[in-house]
């Protein structure tokens, strides 16, 4: 990989630009590299944050098919084993009922329904396969401030003054994404007026290695297992009553989490910084324009309820990498028009379902009004009664293999309902 500050004040030509080196876009320019394409990664952050990136809080599950990607890529090898944690079984709580709804891994065709790995660790991980491939350019600490596609090239002018050109733009600045604005795509966006509140904690009680996604009255919290008796913490709340939470004093969060808890996980004890993400849905109209693609959550941005976001980074950037191998092999142009297409088509068939199904569970999983109350229940009854859905939600999280397989979402059924 070349260094930041190539010769500044030229028009340099790639084929390829990426602009945002955040994990998905770090992904893609890794699927691309050694493709014989020159690529450049324009990114805000200066590569210091990129090679050692903090703790955000951020615990991502991983599919089987995203992880399938990761070892593709070289990531996943990049990882420390004990970063890497099983994910077995998932159990979805309503209000104080139990049982409630559980995601057994039994009920597909593998020992665990998934993988947990934070957030810093992914990056490190894209980043550091990155970091020795021939024929990308890495520009940090600059950003794309303006955007112009032509016949032949698209004109991207930097922060810095730096002028780039290149066959095809592939935009992966996260969920609010300015390059996709300067393109005038819409985007349909979700707020949620709700934030989310991440850390790590320690518990008395065992998790089992299953999380907990617990839609309870006037909070929703969940509980990703990581290592024995601990865990990451998520709980969601408006805004103000987060911030309270931010500033408690260590002993007073972890009392107040405790109670939060009902108790169920014994005592607690704060384990890591904590973080706050305000809550916002994002899908575009459409994922590419003239010369122009998105990935990452600047293609969708989910709500981490379904803890899809990445999932879907990873296979977004799979899908149009594929198609640009393709194209590569026989010399075509990596910003071709029926390609674009053809990209955007399966990325809108792959999470189009599952974006909008996530709308509808938090419109009323955060409603306590009573009717809602009643039609929580009964969803979720009926969801646990009904063996076939059951399969298929476990299948779509332990399918691997190809993305445009994996991009069906009539597959996980297909197999549920035969199985
Ligand atoms: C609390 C929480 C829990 C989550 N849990 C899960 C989970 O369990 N499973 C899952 O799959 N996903 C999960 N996600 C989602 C996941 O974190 C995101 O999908 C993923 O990090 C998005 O990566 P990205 O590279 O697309 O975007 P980002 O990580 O947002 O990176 C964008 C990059 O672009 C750069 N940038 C922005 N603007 C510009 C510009 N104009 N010019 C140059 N560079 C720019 C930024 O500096 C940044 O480096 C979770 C998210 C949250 C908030």
């Amino acid at each position: 990989m070349r260094p930041s500050g190539a010769a500044a004040f030229l028009i340099v030509i790639f084929d390829i630009v990426i602009v945002g080196a955040g994990p998905a876009g770090l992904s893609f320019a890794r699927s691309l590299a050694g493709s014989g394409l020159d690529l450049a990664l324009v990114e805000l952050q200066p590569e210091a944050a990129l090679a050692d990136p903090a703790f955000d809080g951020r615990e991502i599950a991983l599919t089987h098919h995203s992880v399938h990607l990761l070892q593709q890529l070289g990531t996943w090898r990049q990882i420390p084993p004990q970063g890497i944690h099983t994910l077995r079984d998932a159990l979805v709580l309503d209000g104080r009922r139990m049982p409630g709804l559980r995601i057994d891994h039994n009920d597909g065709p593998r020992s665990q329904l998934g993988y947990l790995v934070s957030n810093q660790l992914l990056r490190r991980a894209a980043y550091a396969v990155l970091r020795n491939q021939e024929r990308v350019t890495l520009l940090c600490g600059r950003r794309v401030v303006g955007i112009e596609p032509d016949g032949e090239y698209s004109r991207l002018q930097l922060s810095d003054g730096q002028q780039l050109q290149a066959r095809l733009v592939v935009a992966a600045d996260s969920r609010f994404s300015e390059t996709r604005r300067a393109m005038g795509i819409p985007a349909d966006s979700h707020d949620f007026g709700k934030t989310m509140l991440v850390c790590r904690m320690r518990h008395d009680q065992p998790h089992g290695q299953v999380a907990w996604e617990w839609f309870g009255y006037g909070q929703t919290l969940a509980l990703l297992p990581l290592d024995e008796g601990e865990s990451s913490v998520v709980l969601t709340l408006p805004h103000n009553a987060i911030q309270g939470l931010m500033a408690a004093t260590e002993a007073a969060f972890a009392t107040a989490m405790e109670q939060r808890f009902d108790g169920r996980l014994g005592r607690m004890q704060l384990a890591s910084t904590r973080h706050a993400y305000p809550l916002v849905g994002v899908y575009p109209r459409r994922f590419t324009a003239q010369r122009f693609a998105l990935v990452g959550d600047a293609a969708v941005g989910m709500h981490p309820v379904t803890a899809h976001g990445f999932n879907f980074g990873l296979l977004g950037q799979d899908l149009l990498a594929r198609e640009i191998h393709g194209l590569a092999a026989s010399g075509g142009d990596p910003g071709e028009a029926r390609m674009l297409e053809r990209f955007g088509r399966d990325l809108r068939r792959a999470t189009r379902p599952l974006y909008l199904a996530t709308l509808l569970i938090t419109r009323l999983y955060t409603n306590d009004a009573p009717p809602a109350r009643l039609l929580r229940r009964a969803v979720l009854s009926a969801a646990a009664s009904l063996p076939p859905l059951r399969r298929a939600v476990a299948h779509s999280l332990m399918q691997a293999g190809d993305s445009r397989q994996a991009a069906s979402p009539l597959r996980g059924l297909l197999h549920a309902l035969r199985g």
